[in-house]
């Protein structure tokens, strides 16, 4: 089976609110990478997948060390296992997509990198979180991901680290790739 590397840093797709309804009023941050994992289980029909917590934090509050422990997690894992298929990386929106161009500089292996947040909180009704999980999974799986640097899925879309930005505070639809 697959074997892929699920690195948590936090942000909204690890978020809690105090009930489902509520989608703006949410701490990010607080849900372990382990509960993302378990809450799709179709995964496990996917690839092995081990979780490691890098941070637990809202993106705006990532630090330089954060930064700096991702590049050499994602090296030392590309290095020391030659049948790795990919790395995921579960992360805030706000700060997501300076991480991918980060990577996408830092990092130089063929095999597929996928970011990946949410615009809900993981309490909510309908969160988004679970779905885009299970995509960036999916692409990270995907030989025709190869190649092609840091990846961004998000709703549906996937999107490279040079042109994607985050667009809206509000709905799931929230980056785009424009030009
Ligand atoms: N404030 C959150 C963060 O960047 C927003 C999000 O994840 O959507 O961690």
């Amino acid at each position: 089976m697959n074997r892929l590397l699920l690195l948590a840093t936090g942000g909204t797709i690890a978020g809690c609110a105090e009930n489902s309804a509520t989608l703006n009023n949410y701490t990010a941050g607080l849900l372990g990478g382990d509960a993302l994992l378990a809450a799709v289980p179709q995964l496990q029909d996917l690839a092995k997948i081990s979780v490691e917590q890098i941070a637990n934090v809202d993106s705006a509050d990532l630090l330089f060390a954060h930064w700096r422990g991702l590049v050499a997690r994602i090296r030392d894992a590309f290095a020391a296992d030659p049948e790795l298929a990919g790395v995921v990386i579960t992360h805030g929106t706000n700060t997501l997509e300076e991480t991918a161009w980060l990577l996408q500089l830092m990092i130089d292996d063929p095999r597929p990198v996928v970011l990946v947040g949410a615009m809900r909180p993981a309490t909510a009704l309908s969160a988004d979180g679970p779905l885009n999980l299970l995509q960036a999974v999916q692409v990270a799986l995907s030989s025709d991901a190869r190649g092609h640097g840091m990846l961004v899925v998000m709703d549906g879309q996937i999107h490279a680290a040079q042109r994607v930005t985050k667009l809206a505070t509000q709905g799931v639809g929230a980056f785009a790739s424009p030009g």
